[in-house]
């Protein structure tokens, strides 16, 4: 079986060998394609002023030139945050910044990608739908964080009801992450709608939601079982949400086994569908691959073509572990 990771993450400390060793890990493990986000900032959002506005920059660079020797592997997202104080308070101007950063992503970096995570702005506020409608006419794929944050952040501005004033703008793409954790009610709340309000076809969908986690161990199978239980099974989408570059036999122990299993155990106890029949498999395939990749496909017009950098690019706000990282 194809896989499809749709939640991994650069540090920023990669070295020249690193997209190699992604894809070695991918081959050893049968990933076919990765969604690759840009670092994040090591730095609270608080804090983020114009010289912060550089390194945002910076990041998108380095992730289109990470992924630039395999462009139908990694697919780039860049990071967006249109925070207010980097435009000395204002969000509309804050939006305006990053209007331009998502444009210069497109054209110039060649990503299709973009990542944001909601922290002193909030995803419905009307002040963001002038870049929602932008990054949907340029063609490009949205992934939000939803739900707590480990590191202190406030996971209050990312409660997954917020998301529906995105639904402002029906041709956003968008995947939201860690099916919203712990507001995994709310989440399958918001992606029951989708169907009643853009019909059966998941090709017209506004948002899917991934599975990588997330909930403390008592939770996850009961968040997985409540999601296939209650969810069509086009509405899941795996990813681990790791740091990249990491072993094959960790990339195994840590994410993908213990997703399988729990996708197995769900689907088992819901009756879903039974253990070796077609439909079983058919439905493995989707959440493990298909979902995100037509999720990609009907928001990306045209493929990514992500850059190389004429120069070495150093990223040294970039946050550098794993631990520090957890839950965003
Ligand atoms: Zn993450």
């Amino acid at each position: 079986m194809k896989i499809l990771d749709a939640h991994t993450h650069l540090s920023g400390s990669e070295t020249g060998e690193t997209a190699k060793d992604i894809i070695a890990c991918m081959d050893a493990c049968d990933v076919d394609i990765s969604f690759v986000y840009a670092p994040l900032l090591n730095v609270h959002s608080w804090e983020l002023s114009d010289e912060h506005l550089q390194d945002i920059r910076l990041h998108n660079d380095y992730c289109s030139d990470l992924c630039s020797s395999y462009t139908d592997r990694l697919y780039g997202f860049c990071v967006l945050n249109p925070v207010p104080s980097l435009a000395g308070g204002s969000l509309e101007r804050a939006v305006t910044l990053m209007t331009a950063e998502v444009r210069r992503c497109y054209h110039d970096l060649g990503l299709r990608g973009v990542k944001m995570v909601p922290t002193h702005w909030y995803p419905n506020a009307p002040e963001l739908v002038p870049l929602y409608h932008e990054i949907a006419h340029l063609g490009m794929y949205v992934v939000f964080h939803a739900g707590i944050f480990m590191d202190g952040q406030q996971g209050s501005y990312c409660r997954p009801t917020y998301f529906e004033g995105i639904r402002q703008v029906p041709k956003l793409k968008v995947q939201l992450a860690h099916l919203g954790w712990p507001w995994v009610d709310e989440a399958i709340a918001v992606l029951n709608m989708e169907s009643n309000i853009h019909g059966p076809d998941p090709a017209n969908w506004q948002f899917r939601a991934d599975v990588s986690f997330g909930p403390p161990d008592d939770w996850q199978l009961s968040s997985w079982q409540r999601a296939v239980d209650s969810l069509p099974p086009t509405a899941l989408i795996y990813g681990s949400d790791l740091f990249w570059p990491t072993p094959p036999e960790e990339y195994q122990e840590k994410y993908l086994y213990p997703q399988r299993g729990l996708f197995e155990v769900s689907v088992t106890n819901g009756h879903i569908t039974s253990e070796g029949s077609p439909t079983r498999k058919q439905m493995r395939e989707q959440v493990f691959f298909q979902n995100a990749l037509n999720h990609w496909n009907s928001a990306v017009h045209k493929p990514q073509r992500p850059q190389a950098a004429k120069e070495k690019i150093t990223t040294s706000r970039a946050r550098q572990s794993h631990r520090q990282h957890t839950g965003r």
